[in-house]
This record gives C-alpha cells, structure tokens and sequence, in this order.
C-alpha cells in the first residue's frame, strides 16, 4: 500500500524518515497540521512489529496532537515521532543525539518531548543537538519538567467531570476506578484518586511498577486483560491505544471509560458502540491535554505553573461542554470533539489565530 492510500493518511503535511546506520536509529517524525502553528507532539519509542505498523501508530498520534492541541487552545499544530526500537539499536546517548539532529533538520516544523518510551534524561540528549524540544525541568516558578503530572491531573479533573455527568457524583468519595497502566500518568492519577478518596483496581505488565504502587497505596491488582472488563464506576485507560474496540466494549462494565492513553478508539465507530451501551466516553486527546499545555508553555516561555495549573483546570468545562453537546444532539462524544477540533484547525487555516509562533523560533 502506499503512503497517499494508508487509511490513516489523512492529508498529513509530510512524513519524514530518519536513518542512521552509526547508531541504529530509525525514526519516523509525520507532521500533520501546521495551520495552527509549527507542529507540537511527543517522540515514542516502541517494538514495533513492522515499520508499516510504526507508520500507522505516528500518522494516528499525529492527527490525534492535530486535534488534541486545538481543542487545548494552543498555537500548534500537530505532529508525533516514533523511535523503532530494536537490538540493532540500543538505548544511547549517540541513538538521541542522532535523534536530536533529525529533528533539528526539520527547523522547527516539529517540536519534539517526551511520550511512552522516553523519558527526561533523553530529551536533554536531543536537547544538545536541536532547540525544537520541550519537557525539560525548569528553575524557579517557570512553567515545563515532566508532563505527566499535568496530564495526570487533567485527567483526574475529567474523571470528576464525568462522574459528576454520568453518576451524578460530586465527589469520588467511594467511586471505583480501573487504571490500566500505572507508568509515568498513571502513578500520579492512582495518587490524586486515591487522595480523593476512590477505590483502585490496577493492572500492568510491569510487576515492578505494580509492587512500588502496592507499596505506596491500597489498590486491588487484577490482570492487565480483566482490568478492562472490571467491575467498576470508571475505566481509566493509560498504557497504550486501540483498548476500546469492538471485542472488547461489549464486556466493559463501567459506565465512565476516561484516561490518558492515546488513541483509546480502535476506530470512530467504537465511539458510537461505548455510546449505545450507555457508557460516557471522555474524548482521549480532550482530557489528556494537561502534558502537552505544560509542554507547550515550556516551550513558549512565557508562563509560570500556576498558569498551566488554571489552563489544566478549564479541561473539565471542555468535557462538560462535549457532553451536553453529545446529549442534546444524540451523537457520541468523540464525534462532537472531532468535529470541534476540525472546526478550530479550519479557522487557523483562514488565518484567524493571532500570536503563532514562527517556525524558527529558538528557545534561550
Ligand atoms: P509509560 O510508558 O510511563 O506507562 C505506560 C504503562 O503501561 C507502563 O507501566 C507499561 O508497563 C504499562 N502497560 C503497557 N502495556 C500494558 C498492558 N497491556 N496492560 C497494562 N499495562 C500496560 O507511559 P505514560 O507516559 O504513563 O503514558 C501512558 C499513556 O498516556 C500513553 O498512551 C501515552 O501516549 C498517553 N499520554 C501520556 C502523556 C504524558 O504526559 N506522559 C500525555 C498524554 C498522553
């Protein structure tokens, strides 16, 4: 098949393929939208079973940092890279430095961070090499460091959205969540909910990360295959996409799916199938927009944590609007989002949306 034909191609700006025989690297950086400004997304690292299959997963997560930074209000566009690891290319410090030049070649189009697989160590890697990153720890009140914090906290804000939508909740005093992955976002949630007085059922394929967590907190372990099909208020989604779909959505027993994986729809139809079974469905890339609001201040330069705390804040009044919208018009939630988002993108491209950032601009 060829790229222009790949069903998830959608009219991608560029694609670009990196290859560096000296260290192994294979990367794919895909540049969907620039119309809001240079194209803003994280750099997954993953095995992938084929390069079509690494094709596949950056065109879906670069279409989804399109929508995911409208919706967010932010001046980009979107944009995703993925590492193809293998044993022929380990983990180094020449594997990101080569990455970094990659992404310095594209001269700002794409500003890379951190995503699965990668962690703040890297990014300062690729930060020797090229300007275009963000996700980097701050001194002082600026905002930027990790993401997954934020991303945490937006979600635990949709999660109470929601509940309060679809349970008539104004507490998750009590409220059952199955977190599926408990990495960088789903530590911080597991500590936010269970702060909030929610009952934990956890999975993850990483023992490790499941016995620091049951060490820390009180949390029910289940298989990383039955968690989706617990029996809880909430399914809380954050290890890696497509979990919803449709062998799966009919065993799901929570009346709320909201977390921070990407790409949580196996496809659009799954929306609509949550939808006929009642369940209420936060749009990914609407609630787990905190990271990418810290990262792209960050990279702005020009806000303090507080602000991204007050900009993560409005992620509940943007779910509570896509849920009133979803009710009074009977369409599922992931439809409403789309079309919001491609609604802001089209503005952008007339040119509407002051203050972009130009593509070459160099952070201090
Ligand atoms: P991470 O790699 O730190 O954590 C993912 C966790 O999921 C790991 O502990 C992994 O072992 C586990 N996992 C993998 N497959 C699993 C399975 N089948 N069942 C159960 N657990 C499994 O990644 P992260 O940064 O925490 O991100 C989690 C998700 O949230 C990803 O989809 C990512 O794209 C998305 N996301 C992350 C951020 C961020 O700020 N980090 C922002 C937006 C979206």
């Amino acid at each position: 098949m060829g790229v222009f034909d790949h069903p998830e191609f959608d009219h991608h700006d560029s694609i670009h393929y990196f290859d560096d025989p000296a260290t192994g690297l294979k990367a794919i950086v895909a540049i969907h939208s620039t119309a809001l400004g240079p194209a803003a997304g994280g750099c997954r690292r993953w095995t992938y079973a084929s390069d079509d299959a690494a094709l596949t997963d950056a065109l879906r997560l670069s279409r989804g940092m399109t929508y995911k930074n409208a919706v967010a209000g932010l001046p980009f566009g979107g944009g995703k890279s993925v590492i193809l690891a293998s044993e022929r290319a380990p983990r180094s410090q020449a594997l990101f430095e080569a990455f970094g030049r990659a992404i310095d070649s594209l001269q700002g189009r794409y500003i890379t961070a951190e995503d699965v697989g990668i962690s703040v160590d890297d990014m300062r890697i690729v930060r020797g090499e090229t300007p275009f990153v963000s996700g980097l720890p701050q001194s002082g009140a600026g905002a930027g460091g990790d993401p997954s914090p934020w991303t945490a906290l937006g979600v635990f804000r949709g999660i109470e959205a929601a509940v309060a939508a679809r349970l008539g909740k104004d507490s998750l005093a009590g409220v059952s969540v199955a977190v599926q992955g408990v990495g960088h976002v789903g530590v911080y949630l597991c500590r936010l909910l269970n702060d909030a007085g929610a009952r934990l059922v956890v999975a993850d394929v990483d023992r490790d990360s499941l016995r620091r967590l049951g060490d820390e907190l009180p949390v029910e372990v289940v298989s990383p295959r039955d968690v989706l099909f617990s029996d809880v208020d909430v399914l809380a989604p954050c290890a890696l996409g497509n979990v919803l779909n449709s062998e799966t959505i009919p065993q799901i027993r929570a009346t709320v799916v909201a977390g921070a994986a990407n790409n949580q729809l196996a496809s659009s139809r799954d929306g609509e199938r949550l939808a006929e079974r009642g369940v209420l469905y936060a749009p990914d890339y609407v609630i787990n927009a905190g990271g990418v609001i810290s990262v792209a201040r960050e990279y702005l330069g020009n806000s303090t944590e507080d602000e991204v705390r007050r900009e993560v804040g409005r992620i509940p009044e943007r779910l509570q609007q896509i849920f009133a919208d979803a009710a009074s018009t009977g369409q599922p939630t992931n439809v409403i989002a789309d079309e919001l988002a491609r609604r802001i993108v089209a503005q952008g491209s007339n040119g509407s949306i002051a203050n972009r950032p130009t593509a070459d601009r160099r952070i201090a």
